[in-house]
């Protein structure tokens, strides 16, 4: 291990997202299909979702799209080699066919991201964070509505990854090798792409788009830990957006000490 990325930011809400909750359990305020919550009754975004959908998105980026629709991953050394995707994303141990000799490494974790309980406290909504839609299906022959469903999702607006506004500890990068440093620049990439797509249920209905906000990046290397003197200064030269990141990356890299 050469040193680790610590990435913060804030993840905004612009159309109402819905990231499902379990069906078993009570149905809440009779609401058909309930979002996910954390124990306390709170919308979180899992970080398995955020990182799945980044993931699918630089799938298709890379035409690495599966027949069967099942995730991608490296059969064999040389392939893995030149995988961003296997390299950053992983490639899970259980996967049968594998023949990969050299180390498989993670590169990409993300943390669960909690709601900014802040940013809905002065919203009107049905339920405490969240609100509820009416969703009609419509009947072709009749040209009616029928079997509405009550649809519970997070209200455009709401922020996620933030305390009172600040954000806070969203995704960690780990550096293996010094190649690694470029390949950083794609989990930008892939957050550009999740902006021009949606997160979680019912984008072709509109649900589900969010925007990335106030990102800092942080950098340890190796010594870093060993002294116990962690870096508090962000290395993202004011650039805090995927897309302001993914331009100016190169820019970005002068302030990466791995030596
Ligand atoms: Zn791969």
């Amino acid at each position: 291990m050469l040193g680790k990325f610590v990435i913060k930011g804030i993840i905004e809400v612009k159309t109402g997202l819905r990231i499902g909750g379990s069906t078993t359990g009570l149905k809440i305020g009779g609401v058909d299909l309930n979002v996910i919550t954390d124990p306390e009754g709170k919308p979180y975004i899992p970080g398995s979702s955020l990182k799945g959908k980044m993931r699918s998105l630089m799938e298709h980026k890379f035409n690495k799209v599966r027949e069967d629709g099942k995730v991608h991953y490296c059969t064999n050394d040389e392939n893995y080699k030149n995988c961003p995707i296997c390299k950053i994303w992983g490639i899970s141990p259980t996967e049968k066919d594998m023949n990969i000799n050299i180390p498989i490494h993670t590169r990409m974790l993300v943390r669960d991201i909690p709601l900014d309980e802040s940013s809905v406290k002065n919203f009107k909504l049905e339920l405490q964070y969240t609100e509820i839609k009416v969703e009609n299906v419509i009947n072709r022959k009749k040209g009616c509505a029928e079997s509405p469903r009550q649809i519970e999702r997070v209200p455009a607006g709401a922020k996620f990854g933030s305390t009172n506004g600040e954000p806070i500890e969203m995704i960690i990068y780990t550096v293996y090798e010094n190649d690694d440093i470029d390949l950083f620049k794609y989990v930008f990439e892939a957050m550009e792409l999740l902006e021009h797509d949606y997160l979680g249920g019912m984008g072709s209905r509109g649900y589900g788009k969010v925007e990335f906000k106030n990102i800092k990046i942080y950098w340890n290397k190796k010594e870093n830990y060993e002294s116990g003197k962690l870096n508090e200064k962000e290395i993202n030269n004011g650039f805090h957006t995927p897309s302001e990141i993914v331009k100016n990356f190169e820019n970005i890299k002068v302030n990466i000490d791995i030596k």
